[in-house]
């Protein structure tokens, strides 16, 4: 063997789906699969979660992100390793792992301090599906064995969904510097995040947990998962936090939409001392000013994806049982219509391709 070790004989070809053009839809492309490079290692993925985000990069005008196109689409990948780049790599193939997709320098000052999902060098394409080719593919090439966390070999498609939804929700939440239990929290959109952010708060006995989505069957998932109550929309939970926390407000909003509505209704639901999270990323503002709708001693985060650590706790809570999304299966050719169900509301927790 030369400079790339392989497991087995690999195909030349293979599926992708690939954004050639801002605000068009992607198409499933046969391109090459890719030749592992030093350092790099290949992985056939297993399974991809779709999430919303996706949508988002899909509907850009072109310059509002920094990728050169065309790439692969998604950032939630598992899969195995089957050939690498560098001999020392060479105890990896075979193995089943979870792809962690900010991928980071590993050495500059964020880096060093556990925060490589802010990591300073990382000013343009950031990952897997974010500006680089991505597991919508049969193949996935992932620059580093950093990027990886080994998954137990019989871990299912379900676990996919680990690698963003779940590591975004863990992230948005025990990054609180606040203890909370007893708290009062209202999760705002029970999709792929909000489905698990709810199972990571359960952990942290709040007293209250109030979940919004107009969608019914979100709010029974959101009931299912230990959310006291679920309502339709951000005015009608305004008025059931006030009424059940005594007119204080919630201590902890996490805004897994970020719409207008959302965020402009979010100042109204927060105590003295609250923070508000926003994680989603569908248009909305807040003006942000001493004295104006916030309350007193207001916190305004807008957390990005996670640290590998955090990847790798959000994978031991599923092995533990104590975290699970609730998936739905497609296959790879299904992939532009399971898009076009998770645009529309279709779909109860995470979508995920099987290839
Ligand atoms: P999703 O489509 O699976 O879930 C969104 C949920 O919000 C759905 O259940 C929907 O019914 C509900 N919803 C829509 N409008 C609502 C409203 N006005 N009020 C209440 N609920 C509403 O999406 P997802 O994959 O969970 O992603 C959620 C958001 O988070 C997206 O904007 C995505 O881009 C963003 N995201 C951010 C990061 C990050 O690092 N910050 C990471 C992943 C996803
Ligand atoms: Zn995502
Ligand atoms: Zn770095």
């Amino acid at each position: 063997m030369t400079a790339t070790e392989t497991a087995a004989e690999l195909p030349h070809g293979m599926r992708a789906l690939r954004l050639h053009e801002w605000g068009v839809a992607p198409s499933l492309d046969r391109i090459p699969v890719p030749q592992p490079g030093p350092g790099q290692v290949l992985l056939r993925v297993d399974a991809a979660g779709l999430c919303h985000s996706d949508l988002h990069i899909m509907d850009a005008d072109a310059g509002v992100l920094p990728y050169t196109l065309p790439f692969n689409l998604g950032h939630e990948v598992m899969g195995a390793v089957v050939a690498v780049g560098d001999d020392r790599d060479r105890e990896w193939i075979g193995r089943s792992c979870g792809v962690h997709g900010v991928w980071s320098c590993g050495e500059c000052r964020a880096c060093a301090a556990g925060r490589d999902n802010y990591c300073v060098e990382l000013n343009g394409p950031i990952g897997c599906g974010t500006g680089y080719d991505d597991g919508l593919a049969d193949f996935i090439l992932v620059p580093s064995t950093r990027h990886l966390v080994e998954l137990d070999p019989a871990a299912g498609p379900e676990v996919a969904p680990m690698t963003d939804a779940g590591l975004t929700a863990y992230h948005a939440v025990v990054s609180q510097p606040v203890d909370l239990r007893g708290a009062i929290v209202v999760v705002v959109g029970i999709g792929g995040l909000g489905h698990l952010a709810l199972q990571v708060l359960t952990l942290r006995l709040p007293s209250l947990v109030l979940a919004v989505d107009p969608r019914e069957s979100a709010r029974e998932l959101a009931l299912r998962l230990g959310a006291h109550h679920a309502v339709a929309s951000v005015a009608e939970v305004d008025a059931l936090a006030a009424e059940l926390s005594g007119g204080s407000g919630a201590d902890l909003v996490l805004d897994f939409v970020g719409a207008p509505d959302t965020m402009g209704g979010a100042p109204g639901l927060m105590a003295g001392g609250a923070c508000l999270v926003v994680v989603g990323s569908a248009g909305g503002s807040l003006t942000v000013t001493k004295g104006g709708a916030l309350p007193r001693g207001w916190r305004v985060e807008a957390p990005f994806w996670g640290p590998h650590h955090h990847l790798q706790d959000v994978l031991d809570l599923a092995v533990a049982g104590d975290l699970a999304a609730v998936v739905e299966q497609r296959r790879l050719d299904e992939v532009l219509e399971a898009y076009q169900d998770l645009r529309e509301g279709r779909a109860d927790g995470r979508l995920v391709v099987v290839p």
